[in-house]
């Protein structure tokens, strides 16, 4: 029986004429071979962030900007299509010009109202997978065979969670099932948006920032997909973001936990839950670079994988430290509990608990622009206390980054921490605060904005992560 693979091609992939004549040629070369292949594809490079811009500028009142944005839509999508489609791209364009017509008819409303929903967001986000799929359909059977672009909204039942919206699996499975698999049948290419899911009614969702590859993931899992490809810029998952430390390796394999925990303390290369359903069908993941299609990448598996102890080095910028310090702190009950309660009411997510100064206080990260809020609505519910001198004060420190150091191995073998902390040591980083409770294959800490990319540089360089193999 042929394989399975779905294949997601990101915003650089689908980023004008050229990548995506390399992008069609990568799944044509896989459909001769004999391979049943699903192509999922983001928007055009700088396609969302303008979806946005334009819809938070008109939300403020602005007309111009979301008028320019459509006049750069439309240039973007429009040369594209003439280089790749000449003669023959008026459907193409007729497609896109009706999305585009919704687009300002909704920005116009919007502007009106001076404010967008979170609803209204998602739809207008969504259209720039639209725009690509309609193009890459278009080029694939132009080019190479019969292709057919996929609305994903049709195929992803998510949650009404708008802006990171959770796949309903059973239900999305079954859909694919039906419109995929006669596709694949019958020999035509389904070319899926990423990013784009619906609710049980219809309502278009996003599954977050960076959520192609998670679109990738779904489609394999219901569709019992034999691998998922990940095609980007970069040669695979690498020893450390390539802008932070430019001799940043390539790692040949990872589990996937280990791909889980890159993701989620900021490898952008991959979606943080992109794994989950992967791990759940036991799917291979294969991180590649459409730009050197030969090189063989990352491959992620349940292996639990060997080498170096520490992989690779991450970060997450735009932070902020939420101190609750109290010398009379010890004898409150359930402080501990009353202060995550009160930031999990407010919606917001921490993504560390830290270890404090003093026995007496409590530290947690969460980001920057969420940060205000959370103070205030400690302060609240805290106020007999406050009053009182249980607790002396609460506050927030900005510009902080969590920097991760990420490896299975690092469990069993001694000495990391000591290794580490002596090359932030010497680099004269100031480390203010590490990480409580987390899992056994990550060390994280938080040092400041300014010292971040020093504090990523000095850890690779101590665990000669530019020399791994
Ligand atoms: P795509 O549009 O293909 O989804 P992204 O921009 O989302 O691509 O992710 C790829 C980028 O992630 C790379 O170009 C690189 O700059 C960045 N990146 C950050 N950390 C890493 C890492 N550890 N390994 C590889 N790339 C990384
Ligand atoms: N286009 C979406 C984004 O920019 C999804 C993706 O690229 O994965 O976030
Ligand atoms: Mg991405």
């Amino acid at each position: 029986m042929a394989e399975r693979i779905v294949m997601k091609f990101g915003g650089s992939s689908v980023g004008d004429a050229e990548s995506i004549r390399q992008t069609a040629a990568q799944i044509y070369a896989a459909h001769r071979q004999g391979q049943q292949v699903v192509t999922v594809v983001s928007a055009m490079r700088g396609v969302t962030d303008m979806l946005i811009g334009a819809t938070t500028s008109a939300a403020a009142g602005d007309h111009a900007i979301p008028e320019q944005a459509k006049q750069l839509l439309w240039e973007k999508h429009h040369l594209a299509a003439s280089e790749l489609l000449p003669g023959e791209f008026q459907g193409v364009l007729g497609e896109i010009q009706a999305e585009l017509s919704n687009f300002s008819n909704l920005v116009m409303a919007i502007s009106i109202l001076g404010e967008v929903t979170p609803r209204a967001m998602d739809f207008i986000a969504s259209l720039g997978e639209r725009f690509s799929a309609t193009l890459v359909a278009a080029y694939l059977s132009a080019a190479h065979g019969p292709a057919r672009a996929v609305m994903a909204d049709t195929l992803i039942v998510t949650d009404q969670h708008f802006g990171s919206a959770n796949p309903l699996l059973a239900l999305t499975g079954k859909r694919v099932q039906d419109s995929l698999v006669p596709l694949l049948e019958s020999g035509i290419l389904p070319v899926v948006t990423g990013f784009m899911g619906a609710t049980r009614e219809g309502i278009v969702t996003t599954l977050g920032r960076g959520g192609s590859d998670y679109t990738a993931a779904i489609l394999g899992h219901a569709l019992d997909a034999d691998e998922i490809w990940i095609w980007s810029d970069v040669d695979g998952v690498l020893t450390a973001d390539p802008r932070i430390v430019p001799t940043a390796h390539p790692i040949a394999q990872l589990s996937y936990q280990e791909a889980a925990e890159l993701a989620y303390f900021g490898a952008k290369v991959l979606h943080p839950k992109t794994v989950r359903p992967a791990v759940e069908k036991n799917i291979p993941i294969r991180m590649l670079n459409t730009f050197n299609p030969a090189y063989e990448g990352t491959l992620i598996t349940r292996e639990t994988s060997t080498g170096s102890a520490v992989k690779a080095v991450t970060s997450i910028p735009g932070l902020a430290l939420v101190t609750v310090e109290g010398r009379g702190m010890l004898g409150v009950p359930g402080v501990a509990a009353r202060v995550f309660g009160a930031v999990a009411q407010l919606g917001v997510s921490v993504l560390m608990i830290s270890q404090g100064s003093s026995e007496q206080s409590i530290c947690f990260v969460v980001r920057q622009e969420e940060s205000g809020a959370v103070v205030s609505a400690l302060e609240e519910s805290f106020r007999l206390e406050l009053s009182q001198g249980d607790i002396d004060s609460i506050w927030r420190e900005e510009q902080m980054v969590i920097v991760a150091a990420v490896g299975a191995a690092m469990r069993g073998t001694p000495g990391i921490g000591g290794k580490l902390f002596t090359a932030l040591g010497e680099a004269g980083i100031n480390v203010l605060s590490i990480a409580q409770g987390s899992s056994e294959y990550n060390v994280s800490l938080i040092v400041k904005q300014q010292d971040a990319h020093q504090a990523v540089q000095a850890i690779h360089d101590a665990f000669e992560l530019s020399r791994s193999k």
